[in-house]
């Protein structure tokens, strides 16, 4: 929706191919209970953002829905639902898009289809015993759906964290696989965290200025969740629930999970990370004259491990019923036939979001520039981005095959068939 508006804006002719309904990811793949962990004033869309009396506030799965569906109408975007693109891969004058609803061909192609496509799930999961059911986040709504008994929930970042308390508060005891994550407070000396990650810069930080773009990229979500009390929610919250923590699922072999020896490195490295944090937030009021308008400085208690957490678990004795795959989430482009935009590890290629492929650019990528390009409240500056590289490069094209300057038709999709 950000790049057809800023489309538009350049009355650039386009269509919107989506396989759903608008907001399809927001409709189809989120677990019931799931606000975003955003706040309010941080949906930021081109041209449109929160205007209720609740900027601080989180927005629930279907107040998100409602926002992307009136953002598609007010900018009228040219979306046609229902239309999944099978595959696209280049051809002489662009490219060929082949849909469930039939074949278009473009000279110009934008892939906004997402950074969180397919929940990841450890190749470990093969040796987990059949009588167990696992679940993705993607497939799980709420604790309804899981059998009576123990849960294990592998994965403690955002999704984990959130799973982990809900599914325990519905009386399945739940144990948490840890292993790298990173802690935040939610709300920082009066301030949302966000705000002040917004205001420090950190989010705008761009992917040249960081020193392993490669590792940034792999880099889990914060421990965070937006509720209506703005509580924080990290291990110690869910430890005094009564949510057992062991350290990072490192196997299962013959029914029994292993568990890595480093949950008690793997707190103490999270903790440092967010005093670092902490003290960069600190130091920017400070130097900022911000200390006289925001609370004092704190720190917060070290997280709580066990002396000695098992480093194993029998999968066989019925303590376990269910495994929560909260691991994270990845793209897929598995339908993208074009072999010079991936790497070998098939992600893609790009500067800012343009790859190699003339005319074949990406909205939404994890890091695309900065580290909020794939949330709500930064695609905007990408988007932008992208529609001037498009129009330039329209600009070009149309100097070039017309020096005395007369008008062209603008390069828009040609349905070949529908
Ligand atoms: C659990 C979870 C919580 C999140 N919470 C937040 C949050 O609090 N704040 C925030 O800013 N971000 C959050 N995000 C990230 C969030 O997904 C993005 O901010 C936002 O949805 C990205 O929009 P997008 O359009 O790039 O991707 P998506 O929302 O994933 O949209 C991609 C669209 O492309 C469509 N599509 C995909 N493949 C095809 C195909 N082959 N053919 C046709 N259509 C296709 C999909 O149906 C979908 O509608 C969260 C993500 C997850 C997974």
């Amino acid at each position: 929706m950000a790049i057809s508006r800023c489309l538009t804006d350049r009355s650039i002719e386009h269509v919107v191919l989506e396989r759903g309904e608008v907001a399809n990811s927001w409709r189809t793949e989120r677990w019931d209970s799931l606000r975003l962990l955003t706040p309010n004033w941080q949906s930021r869309l081109p041209g449109y953002g929160y205007e209720g009396d609740d900027p601080d506030g989180f927005r629930t799965t279907p107040e998100i829905v409602a926002f992307i569906d009136r953002y598609a109408r007010v900018i009228s975007a040219p979306v046609q639902t229902r239309t999944r693109v099978i595959s696209v891969r280049g051809i002489d004058s662009g490219y060929q898009v082949t849909t469930d609803q039939g074949e278009w061909r473009c000279r110009t192609l934008v892939l906004a289809t997402g950074a969180c496509n397919v929940a990841c799930v450890p190749a470990c999961a093969a040796g987990v015993p059949p009588s167990l059911r696992t679940i993705t986040p993607m497939e799980y709504r709420n604790p309804d759906q899981l059998e009576p008994g123990g849960v294990l929930v592998v994965g403690a970042s955002a999704t984990g964290i959130q799973l982990a308390n809900e599914i325990h508060r519905s009386g399945r005891p739940v144990t948490l696989s840890v292993g790298e994550h990173i802690r935040a407070p939610r709300i920082y000396r009066g301030k949302d965290i966000h705000w002040w990650m917004d205001v420090t810069g950190v989010f705008h930080e761009r992917y040249d200025q960081i020193e392993d773009i490669v590792r940034a990229r792999r880099l889990p979500s914060l421990q965070l969740v937006g509720s209506p009390e703005h509580a924080t929610l990290d291990l110690n919250a869910l430890t005094s629930i009564g949510v057992k923590t062991v350290g990072r699922l490192a196997g299962v072999n013959d029914g029994k999970a292993q568990f890595s020896g480093s949950l008690r490195n793997q707190c103490a490295l999270s903790d440092l990370k967010m005093g670092r944090l902490l003290d960069a937030i600190d130091l920017w009021a400070t130097d900022n004259g911000m200390n006289g308008e925001v609370g004092e400085p704190m720190r917060f208690a070290p997280t709580m491990v066990e002396d000695s957490p098992p480093l194993g678990l029998d999968l066989t004795r019925g303590e376990i019923e269910t495994i929560v795959w909260a691991t994270g989430y990845r793209p897929d482009y598995s339908w993208i036939d074009i072999p010079e935009v991936k790497d070998g590890s098939g992600l893609i290629l790009h500067r800012r979001g343009v790859t190699p492929s003339p005319g074949l650019t990406f909205v939404g990528l994890t890091w695309q520039h900065t580290r909020g390009s794939a949330l709500l409240g930064f695609v905007k500056e990408d988007a932008a981005f992208i529609a001037e590289t498009i129009d330039a490069r329209r600009n070009k094209d149309a100097a070039e095959s017309s020096p005395e300057g007369v008008e062209v038709e603008p390069t828009g999709p040609i349905p070949l068939r529908s």
